[in-house]
């Protein structure tokens, strides 16, 4: 373990130099090439070594590395003939403890029972593959097609980190619930009301209030992320995501760390970790879990037991609305990942095809048994 002499400058440009332990206090990622200074000192600003104290730098590099092990090339490399022993003990141990929802398709639909389904779908990853441009996550014809009829027969939402508009622009259905950004920005359906308390109309922001803050961050960010080559920020109303689909691997750290460093000055703004997306938003406690009780509640199955929902989604921020479903003992999460994760859904899907398999026979079923 080394020593290293660290300068923090303060706001008024006063350095103080501390000697800190290279190896426990710093990672590379952590502190980018260009704060190296001459003679072994690293120049860095009061601000960021209060946050690399309260554990923020170490988080967002944490995640930065979990991203690299899990690049395509990261992958390919480690799976240049086939998955090891403990890799395949692994993916079989996770399948037996979340196994796929369509083996377990007669179990979900007799726990169905003399209940309700009411469906969760989040949209990227879930309905739409992952693609490089954010703009171009475009859902499949047969996709809506699957979920307009999902939505004939049960109560339907869309629980998305993007912003309203911009999820139905993908969608296209007005039968269905929107809950953009996060479920910070819901509404119900501007057509077709049939079903227990949907003649009440749903439109529900928890947030309004930091709408102008987060519309000053994306700018901020906008300006600040254009040194770095293929970075995006999207606006996304009432969060921000920056996205690291299009960056090169070698500048994921400057921009995890340009994103915290703007943070910093928002202490009422916080980061949430997506799929190569980092997402912005507002210190409420409210997220996809609370946005499925608020849904469930204005469907009027607050405490009911004569509800199933079901949830289905693909993403760290799908585990909120997973844990409330495990905690309520009631309905089924169900992620879609090829890879084992650690996840509170019940069950999992492979992918988005999976995913529309899973729904056309959800409506099959209820054909037949109607
Ligand atoms: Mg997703």
């Amino acid at each position: 373990m080394t020593k290293q002499n660290v300068v923090v400058s303060d706001v008024k440009g006063v350095a103080i130099s501390v000697a800190v332990s290279n190896q426990s206090f710093f990672s590379s990622s952590v502190v980018p090439s260009h704060l190296d200074a001459p003679g072994g000192c690293i120049t860095i600003s009061r601000n960021k070594l209060l946050r690399l104290e309260n554990g923020g730098g170490a988080r967002i590099s944490a995640w930065v590395e979990s991203m690299r092990a899990s690049s395509p090339s990261r992958m390919k490399s480690n799976n240049t003939s086939s998955l090891s022993e403990k890799e395949t003990d692994e993916q079989s141990s996770w399948t037996l403890h979340h196994p796929s929802a369509l083996r377990m398709f007669e179990e979900i639909t007799s726990a169905s029972k003399g209940k309700q389904i009411v469906m969760f779908l989040d949209y990227d990853g879930t309905l739409s593959p992952i693609v490089e441009d954010p703009d171009r996550a475009f859902m499949s014809n047969k996709m809506r097609n699957a979920v307009r009829d999902i939505a004939r027969y049960f109560p339907t939402a869309i629980v998305s980190g993007r912003c309203r508009d911009k999820v139905y622009s993908f969608v296209k259905l007005a039968e269905l619930y929107y809950a953009g950004s996060h479920g910070m920005d819901i509404k119900g359906p501007s057509k077709c009301h049939k079903y227990k308390n949907e003649n009440k109309a749903v439109f529900y922001q928890p947030a309004s209030e930091f709408l102008p803050m987060i519309d000053e961050v994306y700018k901020i960010l906008s300006e600040k992320t254009k040194s770095i080559p293929g970075a995006r920020v999207e606006n996304n109303k009432f969060c921000c995501s920056v996205h690291f689909r299009c960056v090169d691997e070698k500048s994921w750290d400057a921009l995890a760390d340009l994103v915290s460093v703007v943070l910093n000055e928002y202490p009422k703004l916080r980061y949430t970790q997506g799929r190569k997306v980092l997402e912005i938003r507002p210190t409420i406690k409210w997220d996809k879990g609370k946005a499925l009780e608020f849904l469930l509640e204005s469907l009027g199955y607050a405490n009911s037991n004569e509800v199933l929902p079901v949830y289905i989604g693909d993403d760290r921020t799908d585990e909120d609305a997973f844990k409330v479903l495990k905690d309520r003992g009631q309905g089924f999460g169900i992620l879609v990942s090829k890879v084992p994760k650690e996840t509170s859904a019940t069950y999992t899907l492979k992918e988005p095809s999976e995913v529309k398999d899973f729904l056309r026979r959800l409506v099959k079923w209820k054909r037949l048994s109607m």
